[in-house]
């Protein structure tokens, strides 16, 4: 169902991301490390999924319920128990292929097909084991939360990744991130401080779908459900909600549960409001100033002078080094991106529908 709010697990569900899909499976395969990129609700997660599906050693780990499942600090504890979870999950005859070869490592017991991981076990030696198994792919969604792991967060993870590049062959892993300057400077592959500096690694970065994309997305939806949608209605939606397939699929759903376009996108906009309000709380906790500038720009104070202004006017004095500091903290958080217009730089909120949430 291409309307189905969750994230989608199989290539057959997932609309025209056929190249994308290509690209992370080779990605995948030729590089031990692969990141994939792009905004908040843009399909990341569920092409990530499909293609661990189409692979059979996927190791799947949402590290970003890691992280909230935890309380904001990710011991081993929580590793494992994800972990654990993770390989319980797999296909036959993969998991008991692997579960089977996991009986004598300390910290992990076996019985039949399931295993259970205690907080004493040892990560490097969990890894030379997959490593015997044939290629295994561990994918760490939302692999920014990382650097909330352990005693001395990226460097311990980072070293473990190291430590299976240099040694471990059939091992890869996958790193994903919606935030993609903090996932770069997590891995940190040209930071000369990085366990994996220097590393070889692929990218890919998954776009918004394009206004036609967009546009043929919602008809085949509808097709799909048979409910049957004028065209001014799925273009408007587009123009409103912008290319993320996140909120067309949102908007899609509540069309196709309620028949009307106008309480559809009442619904999607307050379940966007829900989400952006949230994030938005967890910005603030960083810095009240975060929140004013993003205020700023989706009102249109979108160049250096009237930013300032607009959050001098609101919150006091702010020195030209914190501004510059928050502004390039809400680009490496995929927040904003700066544009250049008649040769001055501005800046740009990303997601049309946080846009216009913000504005309010
Ligand atoms: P991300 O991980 O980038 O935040 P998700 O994979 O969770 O994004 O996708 C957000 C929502 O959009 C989910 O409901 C998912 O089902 C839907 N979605 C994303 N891309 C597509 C696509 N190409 N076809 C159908 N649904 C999609
Ligand atoms: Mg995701």
């Amino acid at each position: 169902m291409l309307f189905d709010p969750r994230p989608k697990e199989k290539r057959e569900d997932i609309f025209d991301r056929e190249k994308e899909i290509d690209e992370i499976e080779s990605a995948i395969r030729d590089y031990p490390i692969t990141l994939i990129l792009g905004i908040r609700r843009v399909g990341k997660s569920s092409l990530l999924k499909a293609v661990l599906n189409e692979m059979e050693g996927g190791i799947y780990i949402d590290v970003r319920k890691l992280y909230f499942e935890s309380g904001g600090w990710i011991t081993n504890v929580h590793l494992a128990k994800a972990l654990e979870e993770a390989i319980n999950s797999l296909k036959e005859p993969f998991k008991r292929i692997l579960i089977s070869s996991l009986k004598s490592i300390e910290g992990i017991s076996v019985s039949g097909v399931k295993v259970r991981f205690t907080h004493r076990v040892s990560l490097s030696s969990l890894l030379e084991r997959l490593n015997e198994q044939g290629e295994v792919i561990l994918a760490f969604d939302e692999a920014q939360y990382l650097k909330f792991y352990g005693k001395s967060g990226r460097k311990e993870f980072l070293a473990m990744v190291a430590y299976a590049y240099d040694n471990l062959p059939n091992v890869s892993f996958v790193f994903t991130g919606s935030e993609v300057g903090l996932l770069h400077d997590f891995v940190g592959v040209s930071d000369y401080d990085s366990p994996i500096y220097g590393r070889v690694y692929r990218e890919v970065t998954i776009e918004p779908f394009s206004r036609e994309t967009s546009i043929s997305f919602l008809r085949a939806g509808f097709e799909e459900a048979g409910v049957e949608v004028k065209e001014e209605e799925i273009k408007e939606a587009v123009d409103v909600l912008g290319g993320i397939p996140g909120w067309l699929v949102e908007f899609g759903y509540h069309y196709v549960k309620l028949g009307s376009f106008e309480e559809a996108m009442r619904m999607v906009l307050k379940r966007a409001e829900e989400l952006v309000k949230g994030e938005l709380e967890e910005l603030k906790k960083r810095s009240p100033r975060y929140v004013l500038v993003l205020k700023a720009i989706s009102l249109g104070f979108n160049r250096w002078k009237s930013i300032k202004e607009f959050v001098e006017a609101r919150s006091g004095r702010i020195p030209n080094s914190r501004l510059a500091s928050i502004l390039e903290n809400l680009q490496n958080m995929s927040w904003i991106r700066p544009v250049f217009e008649d040769n001055e730089k501005r800046y740009k909120i990303l997601d049309p529908v946080v846009e216009r949430i913000i504005k309010e």
